[in-house]
């Protein structure tokens, strides 16, 4: 499809995204067109937003942001048999290459080669978005469109919560941004016993409440170790969700966890090196903590989509919607801390 489009671009190595009319994006023999419907903003696009350290390092421009999103198939390229024009679709943002031996042992959410769209190559914060039709996921087409662009932030909120067992189990989550607070009603859906979120934002810890976590927790007037400790016997929780990447909460999971218990880590602590006290905190407990990367391509896609269509709600987590031209509304919203999840729709 030739004629332009308005799209959010990175143009040069400083804060900001600038609203320009680029040239519709071409479509490989293995890409497809995408008019996108929904584009929802992440935490790593506030990153390259402000850029910050991390982004400075990865992102060259210039590139359009975004990564989120979900839309309609306009165009295929003519290798491309997976779908067709018409089919509602979202994507796994990272692109892998098959090859390494991340790929070839069937481990592809690790690929050492990963690209990630609204990254390393153009986004979807525009009218359209060309991605390799291997990474595009057929949604039902009655879906909420905002809601099938957060699919990919639910899949981290999935891999995290079904790191481990859930059902029947006593679960925290530390850090209710976006991804944490969805998944709540996650862990709720899949039958956990009881739900504790910890978090220091009032906006945020409502919407935990709203979600259906049994116990909420402002870390900042309330030691959550205690009354984790104090719900579960004295003995500990099962699993700890870690979605905030702070040092302080790492410690805090880490010393409300039962010992055999495991930490699953999904949040990024800013200064990368955080100290624990391994003896007490890991070892003698024998518990295990493991690091989330991305989606399982694509076991965790498919826990998505059977937990949207057994009902899961994530409706309350989208909390704004606004036009494409309000980005710079959308990212301050982020950035406060008093939103969920921020939809743009181009
Ligand atoms: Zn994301
Ligand atoms: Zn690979």
């Amino acid at each position: 499809m030739r004629g332009t489009m308005r799209a959010l671009v990175k143009t040069e190595r400083a804060p900001g995204l600038t609203l320009q009319e680029v040239d519709i994006p071409s479509v490989g023999p293995h890409d497809a067109l995408v008019k996108v419907a929904a584009t929802s903003i992440c935490g790593t696009d506030f990153h390259i937003y402000s850029w910050d350290e991390w982004s400075q390092g990865r992102i060259k421009p210039p590139m359009i942001a975004g990564h989120e999103f979900a839309g309609e198939v306009i165009e295929v390229g003519d290798e491309v048999k997976v779908v067709a024009p018409g089919d509602m679709v979202s994507a796994e943002t990272h692109i892998v290459c098959h090859v390494c031996p991340q790929c070839k042992t069937g481990q592809l959410h690790t690929c050492i080669n990963t690209s990630i769209i609204g990254v390393d190559v153009d986004g979807c914060f525009a009218e359209y978005v060309s991605i390799p039709a291997e990474n595009l996921w057929i949604n039902d087409p009655d879906l909420d469109p905002a809601v099938a662009s957060a699919q990919e932030p639910l899949g981290n909120a999935v891999h995290t919560a079904l790191d481990g067992p859930v059902a029947a189990a006593r679960i925290a989550v530390t850090g209710c941004g976006p991804i944490g607070l969805m998944s709540i009603p996650v862990l709720k859906k899949c039958g956990a016993q009881l739900v504790i979120a910890t978090e220091v934002n009032e906006y945020r810890l409502n919407l935990a409440r709203e979600l259906g976590a049994d116990i909420v927790i402002n870390p900042a007037e309330e030691d959550p170790v205690s009354i984790a400790l104090e719900a579960t016997d004295g003995l500990g929780v099962d699993g700890v969700l870690e979605m905030s990447g702070s040092p302080q909460a790492i410690n805090q999971g880490l010393k409300m966890l039962r010992p055999g218990g495991r930490m699953s880590v999904l949040g990024v602590p800013p200064g990368r090196e955080v100290s624990v006290d391994m003896a007490n905190d890991i070892v003698f407990p024998g518990v295990s903590v493991r690091g989330i990367a991305g989606r399982k391509m694509w076991e965790t896609w498919y826990q998505v989509s059977g937990l949207l269509a057994a009902g899961l709600d994530i409706e309350p987590i989208i909390t704004h919607r606004l036009p494409l031209e309000e980005f710079e509304q959308g990212m301050e919203l982020m950035a406060s801390g008093n939103s969920g999840k921020v939809v743009l729709i181009p």
